[in-house]
């Protein structure tokens, strides 16, 4: 992970301090990077080593939670983080309510990430779609797969990027 420049990054173990916030969500994020390299995109420039946290749950103090990951579905822990946040509750009993800030990874949505998605109680559900077009059966499987596991297909937002055909085509990289 590329560290904060700030006294090496010291920042990187220290929680927001939520509260002193009267807000009723937070950000958490449980990865860093990116796997991809796509041309267009800064993230895996400014974050060129990937880091992935294997539980977020002690991070949890609000009722709404945004993960401000750049490729959430892309972290190798990504199932077992589902779960547990869908059976984490607040001190107070309540469970809590997740978004995606990014569109998630059109390629990595299968139909058991999809149902634990809404398990874990996730709304706004956006996808990405940034590769060719002849690869909208990938997307139709994602929305499919969504769609299954109870997110309606009208409600499923996608990103779509048009650029040159081989945006993507660069290998990920291997994050170990
Ligand atoms: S998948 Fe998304 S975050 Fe990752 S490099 Fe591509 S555009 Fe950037």
């Amino acid at each position: 992970m590329e560290v904060g420049p700030y006294r090496g990054g010291v920042a990187e173990d220290c929680e927001p301090a939520y509260d002193l916030q009267d807000c009723d969500y937070q950000v958490i994020q449980a990865s860093r990077g990116c796997i991809r390299h796509c041309s267009f995109c800064g993230t895996w420039r400014i974050e060129p080593k990937a880091m992935f946290r294997r539980s977020v749950v002690d991070s949890i103090v609000k009722p709404k939670v945004v993960f401000y990951d750049n490729n959430f579905l892309a972290n190798p822990h990504v199932a077992s983080i589902l779960g547990e946040v869908a059976d984490f509750r607040l001190p107070d009993g309540r469970r809590v309510l997740c978004e995606c800030q990014c569109g998630f990874d059109t390629r990595l949505i299968t139909p058991e990430l999809a149902k634990a998605l809404k398990r874990a109680r996730f709304r706004n559900v956006r996808i990405s779609w940034d590769g060719r077009y002849e690869e909208w059966p990938v997307v139709n499987a994602a929305v499919d797969a969504l769609e299954e596991a109870g997110y309606p297909r009208r409600d499923t937002a996608a990103g779509a990027l048009s650029l040159h055909a081989d945006q993507n085509r660069r290998p990920a990289f291997d994050n170990g």
